[in-house]
């Protein structure tokens, strides 16, 4: 009998609350209470493994998980071969050189015989070796920011999202090393032995992904103004037209761009179209 599928995710820090939502829009239903270890999930064959979200990569490649999800710069960092399903759309960040604001450096060249704190000590150093840029690496667990200060290196490489704890810290990021987000793991024999459930999880997430960024308009119209309007709306394929009780006018519904949303308004309306609704999309399967 095979075992239950097992997910590893992160148990702490800010990967945590966007993952979770992202399984339970999926439609998984467990609990994860503060101190759990394991959920199980109650509709589908698989149980949530809460582990460090520095052990991800480990449990997965290891097979203790068959599927996990982390940040692309810990794979990376790891050095692991382990297969990257997907990557996820949050956790975004980048790996980023920076240095004091107040000190001469402008570029990574400047920093030639000077040390550099990270705790992504391989990334930081295909940087610099990949530039010819002589560093002398020095290993933190974290908090590389205060490194500077502390007389520790001259500049650090750390992970930096709207760079407000750099600024807090005094420092200014120079070069990017690594662009960062969340990705889904999976353990490479299970890809092989367990493709179909695999790829029901991968299909669920990515339905679930893809509504996210998309909205379902509907709309009346003047059927005279059908192409005016469908060029404004080109849908996944085309917009679906129904003629209306009322003789002349249309219904319009098409799939957009969420970010789209706010720039056509004023466009459709200018085209003819009226009652213009706006909906969210739970799944989107393509
Ligand atoms: P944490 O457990 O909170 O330290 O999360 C670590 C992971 O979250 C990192 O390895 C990144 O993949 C991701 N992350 C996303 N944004 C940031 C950020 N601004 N700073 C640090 N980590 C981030």
């Amino acid at each position: 009998m095979t075992r239950r599928l097992r997910l590893a995710i992160p148990n702490k820090g800010r990967l945590v609350e966007p993952t979770i939502s992202l399984l339970r829009d999926a439609g998984l239903v467990f609990e994860a209470g503060e101190r759990a270890l394991v959920a199980r999930v109650q509709n589908f064959d698989l149980d949530i493994l809460f582990v460090r979200t520095n052990d991800v990569v480990e449990f997965v490649s290891d097979g203790v998980a068959e599927l996990g999800v982390t940040g692309l710069d810990l794979v990376a960092e790891s050095g692991s071969d382990v297969p990257q399903l997907r990557t996820l759309g949050y956790g975004k960040c980048r790996l980023t050189v920076a240095v004091p604001s107040d000190s001469p450096f402008r570029a990574a060249e400047d920093l030639a015989g000077l040390r550099v704190a990270t705790s992504h000590v391989r990334l930081t150093k295909r940087f610099f070796d990949g530039r010819s840029i002589p560093v002398d690496i020095i290993p933190v667990s974290g908090a590389a920011e205060v490194a500077p200060r502390l007389g520790l290196a001259e500049a650090i490489v750390d992970l930096v999202s709207t760079g407000s704890t750099l600024v807090v810290n005094g420092l200014q990021p120079i070069e990017d090393v690594f662009a960062s987000e969340a990705v889904l793991l999976a353990n490479a024999t299970a890809l092989r032995d367990r493709a179909d459930v695999l790829d029901s999880i991968q299909t669920m997430l990515g339905a679930t992904l893809a509504a996210r960024d998309r909205k379902y308009l509907m709309m009346n119209a003047p059927a005279a103004r059908l192409a005016e309007l469908a060029d404004l709306l080109p849908g996944l394929e085309s917009p679906s037209v129904i003629p209306l009780a009322h003789k002349g006018m249309i219904a319009i519904h098409s799939v957009v761009e969420a970010d789209q949303v706010w720039s056509l308004l004023p466009r459709l309306k200018a085209a003819g179209a009226s009652g213009i609704l706006v909906l969210p999309i739970e799944k989107l399967a393509s």
